[in-house]
């Protein structure tokens, strides 16, 4: 049995979830499969209407889903209810987009050929921890609402909520349509990877590890879809518009989830004539932060998720320090007395760092963010694209011209114009480009994704 704790009191075991053995997984796969030969041929209404009666379920068990997933993960549940409710539209939009998606396509009228879809099989769907909930729906619900059977491993760290939503799911669906097995990575995760039963994978994760994925994946050719890591940068330009409202939007895009975000702010480049007043505002901003337990209505910063990843960012600041860059640290601590017994750290603001330095190269996936001058645009520029990953950026001008003619220089899956990482409308996504993965993801894409595509000629 795996042991989830509660980032912000060890003390708290919030659930168990099992190792599965390889003949766990076996079976699992088996069921799935079995699945498939029934499912595809539902009609896309009935396989619609399952979804929506689903989405109704999971409504009426909204705040427990929400709480769960702050003892689990950490976020204030502010953000945690925002994930439930982001995933339960997703599945009401695929809902009332199926039966029209669905209709067959005429490609060419003087000899009647036509576009069809047909689901590929066995999906495999492996989500990250950060929004454990959340992408994992962004996954499976397409690949199921298009007559696909899913087998998903959630992240070890944080499973529970998770498969709380998919046995609520699993009342309004036919068994061995939607599937879980949970384990570690190494194990549960590269047996999936590796099995031929399973026809595709959507993977949310590190770079490093899509890549294994793919490696052992590709013996069997299935189809991919990767979103991985990010460096996102954030250009301030000489005429930046710095008022509470800018400066409130990037500290929440830095921030957010305790920075764990893969669409975070990474590392700001600002015009060297606004390098002090970007740093005192950020410094302001940081300062009214109260880092505390995501259930404390006062909190508006959780701790971080697990101990690797609470060693990692503090070493980080460590290694920092002893290079000789100025870290300043601001915030509150809600609970003194509860410090040491969670993995709860105060935001800091880097100052120094070098284009090579271990801050600015790595994905930190922390509360920490570093600031560092440009003179002219190109430079910047040149410093932003200088990473393997590409998922976003933000320009912060005053002029939308100039922020458009930058980012069509930019590479990233997408660039925000004074603000960084998420459109308001849900159905809008694009994927990541470089190393930070891809596949589109956004509503009728989405569906696509998980369907092959046949012609039939009358
Ligand atoms: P991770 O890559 O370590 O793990 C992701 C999932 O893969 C987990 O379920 C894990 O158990 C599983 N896994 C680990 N090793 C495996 C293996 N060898 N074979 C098969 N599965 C394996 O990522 P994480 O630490 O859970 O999440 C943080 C990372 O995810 C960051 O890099 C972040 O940027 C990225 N991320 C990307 C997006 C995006 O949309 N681009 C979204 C969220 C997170």
């Amino acid at each position: 049995m795996i042991n989830v704790i509660n980032p912000a009191r060890f003390a708290e075991v919030v659930g168990q979830v099992p190792m599965c053995s390889s003949a766990d997984v076996d079976r699992v796969l088996d069921q799935a499969q079995a699945a498939f030969k029934t499912w595809p041929r539902t009609a896309p209404e009935e396989r619609a209407s399952g979804l929506r009666k689903a989405a109704q379920d999971l409504r009426h068990h909204l705040p427990e889903l929400a709480t769960l997933l702050v003892r689990e993960n950490g976020k204030p549940l502010r953000e945690a209810e925002t994930d439930i409710r982001r995933s339960i539209e997703l599945m009401e939009i695929a809902a009332s987009d199926l039966p029209e998606w669905s209709k067959p396509a005429m490609v060419e009228p003087r000899q009647p050929v036509w576009a069809r879809r047909r689901a590929r099989g066995v999906t495999a769907v492996i989500s990250p921890w950060n929004s454990p909930v959340l992408l994992s729906f962004k996954r499976f619900v397409p690949a199921i609402a298009t007559g696909n059977t899913v087998v998903l491993k959630p992240a070890t760290y944080c499973p529970l909520t998770i498969m709380r939503c998919i046995r609520i799911i699993n009342d309004s669906l036919p068994s061995g349509v939607l599937n879980a097995v949970t384990g570690s990575g190494a194990t549960t995760g590269e047996m999936l990877a590796a099995d031929e039963r399973v026809r595709a994978i959507a993977f949310t994760g590190s770079t490093e590890i899509g890549r294994r994925i793919m490696e052992l994946g590709s013996r069997t050719v299935k189809k991919f879809f990767m979103e991985l890591g990010g460096n996102d940068p954030a250009l301030v330009l000489a005429d930046a518009p710095l008022d509470p409202q800018a400066v409130e939007r990037m500290t929440n895009a830095i921030l957010r989830a305790t920075g764990q975000v893969c669409i975070a702010i990474k590392r700001i480049y600002v015009h060297e004539s606004r390098f002090g007043e970007l740093i005192e505002k950020l410094s302001q901003s940081f300062d009214r932060v109260v880092v505390g337990d995501g259930l404390a209505p006062e909190t508006t910063m959780g701790p971080l998720n697990n101990k690797s990843q609470f060693e990692f960012v503090s070493g980080l600041i460590e290694r920092s320090k002893s290079k000789g860059l100025t870290v300043i640290t601001k915030g509150t601590k809600l609970s003194p007395e509860m410090w040491r017994h969670g993995f709860f750290m105060l935001p800091s603001i880097i100052l120094g760092a070098a284009e090579t330095d271990e801050i600015v190269r790595c994905e930190q996936f922390g509360p920490i963010i570093p600031i560092m001058p440009f003179k002219d645009e190109a430079e910047a520029i040149a410093r932003a694209n200088d990473t393997p990953y590409g998922l976003r950026a933000s320009v912060w001008t005053s002029s939308r011209d100039r922020a458009q003619e930058l980012a069509d220089r930019i590479e990233a899956g997408a660039v925000f114009w004074n603000s960084h990482g998420i459109f308001k409308d849900l159905h809008i996504e694009f994927p990541g480009i470089k190393q930070s993965g891809f596949s589109r993801e956004s509503r009728s894409a989405a569906l696509d994704h998980y369907v092959d595509t046949y012609g039939f000629a009358e």
